[in-house]
Protein backbone atom coordinates (compact mmCIF):
# COMPACT_ATOMS: atom_id res chain seq x y z
CA UNK A 1 0.00 0.00 0.00
CA UNK A 2 1.43 3.44 -1.24
CA UNK A 3 -0.36 6.42 0.71
CA UNK A 4 -0.25 9.83 -0.13
CA UNK A 5 1.64 12.63 1.13
CA UNK A 6 2.10 16.20 0.76
CA UNK A 7 4.34 17.75 -1.13
CA UNK A 8 5.71 21.05 -1.64
CA UNK A 9 8.67 22.59 -3.49
CA UNK A 10 10.20 26.18 -5.04
CA UNK A 11 12.70 26.82 -7.96
CA UNK A 12 15.84 27.98 -7.03
CA UNK A 13 14.69 32.00 -7.19
CA UNK A 14 11.20 31.72 -5.39
CA UNK A 15 9.40 33.35 -8.33
CA UNK A 16 7.96 29.65 -8.46
CA UNK A 17 5.79 27.58 -5.61
CA UNK A 18 4.49 24.39 -5.99
CA UNK A 19 2.10 22.12 -4.17
CA UNK A 20 0.52 18.92 -4.49
CA UNK A 21 0.41 14.98 -3.56
CA UNK A 22 2.15 12.20 -4.34
CA UNK A 23 1.98 8.89 -3.65
CA UNK A 24 4.65 7.29 -1.23
CA UNK A 25 6.65 9.76 -2.22
CA UNK A 26 8.63 7.64 -5.24
CA UNK A 27 10.98 9.13 -6.88
CA UNK A 28 12.02 8.24 -10.91
CA UNK A 29 14.98 9.29 -13.04
CA UNK A 30 15.17 9.26 -16.86
CA UNK A 31 18.86 8.83 -18.19
CA UNK A 32 17.04 9.50 -21.90
CA UNK A 33 19.38 12.15 -24.11
CA UNK A 34 16.70 14.58 -23.74
CA UNK A 35 16.90 14.85 -19.77
CA UNK A 36 20.21 14.72 -19.48
CA UNK A 37 21.04 17.89 -21.54
CA UNK A 38 18.04 18.89 -20.03
CA UNK A 39 18.85 18.61 -16.52
CA UNK A 40 23.41 17.86 -16.81
CA UNK A 41 22.63 14.21 -15.47
CA UNK A 42 19.33 11.99 -14.99
CA UNK A 43 16.18 13.95 -14.24
CA UNK A 44 14.88 12.53 -10.78
CA UNK A 45 11.05 13.45 -10.64
CA UNK A 46 8.22 12.63 -8.48
CA UNK A 47 4.97 12.23 -10.57
CA UNK A 48 2.43 14.74 -8.24
CA UNK A 49 -1.30 15.28 -8.77
CA UNK A 50 -3.19 18.24 -7.05
CA UNK A 51 -0.86 20.52 -7.99
CA UNK A 52 -1.05 24.26 -7.67
CA UNK A 53 1.43 26.35 -9.19
CA UNK A 54 2.11 29.88 -7.66
CA UNK A 55 3.64 32.22 -10.00
CA UNK A 56 2.42 30.27 -12.76
CA UNK A 57 3.75 34.01 -14.56
CA UNK A 58 7.02 32.98 -14.42
CA UNK A 59 6.89 29.28 -15.70
CA UNK A 60 8.03 29.00 -19.24
CA UNK A 61 6.65 25.70 -21.25
CA UNK A 62 8.63 24.38 -24.06
CA UNK A 63 7.14 21.69 -26.44
CA UNK A 64 10.05 18.90 -26.03
CA UNK A 65 7.78 16.18 -28.02
CA UNK A 66 4.60 16.00 -29.31
CA UNK A 67 3.30 14.04 -25.99
CA UNK A 68 5.21 16.28 -23.66
CA UNK A 69 5.97 19.78 -22.41
CA UNK A 70 8.91 20.96 -19.81
CA UNK A 71 8.73 23.48 -17.84
CA UNK A 72 10.96 25.46 -16.14
CA UNK A 73 11.56 29.44 -14.15
CA UNK A 74 11.88 32.12 -16.61
CA UNK A 75 13.76 33.86 -13.91
CA UNK A 76 16.32 31.52 -12.45
CA UNK A 77 16.28 28.43 -14.78
CA UNK A 78 15.29 25.98 -12.49
CA UNK A 79 13.47 22.81 -14.13
CA UNK A 80 10.09 22.27 -12.72
CA UNK A 81 8.55 19.62 -14.84
CA UNK A 82 7.82 17.29 -17.34
CA UNK A 83 4.35 17.18 -18.29
CA UNK A 84 2.52 14.37 -20.32
CA UNK A 85 -0.01 16.50 -22.27
CA UNK A 86 -2.88 13.84 -23.28
CA UNK A 87 -2.99 12.61 -19.67
CA UNK A 88 -1.94 15.72 -18.21
CA UNK A 89 0.34 13.92 -16.09
CA UNK A 90 2.94 16.37 -13.67
CA UNK A 91 6.14 15.02 -13.37
CA UNK A 92 8.02 17.45 -10.75
CA UNK A 93 11.99 17.93 -10.28
CA UNK A 94 12.35 16.23 -7.62
CA UNK A 95 15.26 18.82 -6.66
CA UNK A 96 12.72 21.32 -5.53
CA UNK A 97 10.82 19.49 -3.15
CA UNK A 98 11.34 21.16 0.59
CA UNK A 99 11.70 17.79 2.18
CA UNK A 100 13.47 15.02 -0.12
CA UNK A 101 15.17 12.59 2.54
CA UNK A 102 11.64 10.76 2.57
CA UNK A 103 11.91 10.04 -0.97
CA UNK A 104 12.76 6.49 -2.42
CA UNK A 105 14.23 6.01 -6.14
CA UNK A 106 11.73 3.09 -7.48
CA UNK A 107 12.24 3.29 -11.41
CA UNK A 108 14.77 4.32 -13.84
CA UNK A 109 13.68 4.69 -17.52
CA UNK A 110 15.75 5.14 -20.61
CA UNK A 111 18.19 2.78 -18.83
CA UNK A 112 19.69 1.72 -22.24
CA UNK A 113 20.86 5.53 -22.61
CA UNK A 114 22.58 5.86 -19.26
CA UNK A 115 26.44 6.86 -20.44
CA UNK A 116 28.94 5.17 -18.64
CA UNK A 117 30.51 7.65 -16.72
CA UNK A 118 27.84 7.22 -13.53
CA UNK A 119 25.79 4.87 -11.98
CA UNK A 120 22.56 4.91 -9.53
CA UNK A 121 23.14 1.92 -6.53
CA UNK A 122 19.98 1.86 -5.69
CA UNK A 123 18.39 -1.49 -6.27
CA UNK A 124 15.06 0.14 -8.85
CA UNK A 125 12.63 -1.49 -11.14
CA UNK A 126 14.41 -0.46 -14.98
CA UNK A 127 12.91 0.21 -18.17
CA UNK A 128 14.90 0.59 -21.75
CA UNK A 129 13.50 3.07 -24.10
CA UNK A 130 11.86 0.54 -26.04
CA UNK A 131 9.71 -0.82 -22.82
CA UNK A 132 8.44 2.68 -22.14
CA UNK A 133 7.72 3.08 -25.51
CA UNK A 134 5.89 -0.03 -25.29
CA UNK A 135 4.14 0.40 -21.68
CA UNK A 136 3.11 4.08 -22.59
CA UNK A 137 2.59 4.76 -26.14
CA UNK A 138 -0.90 7.13 -26.57
CA UNK A 139 -3.46 4.91 -28.42
CA UNK A 140 -3.28 5.45 -31.86
CA UNK A 141 -6.92 5.90 -31.96
ZN1 LIG B 1 13.05 30.74 -10.22
ZN1 LIG C 1 13.97 11.53 -20.18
Amino acid sequence: MTSKVKLAGRCMCGAVEISGTADGPTAGACHCDMCRRWSSGPFFEVTCGDLVFQGEDSIIRFRSSVWAERGFCGKCGSNLFYHIVDSDEYQIAAGLLDQQSDLRLALQVFTDSKPSYYTLADDTETMTGAEVYAAFAPPSD
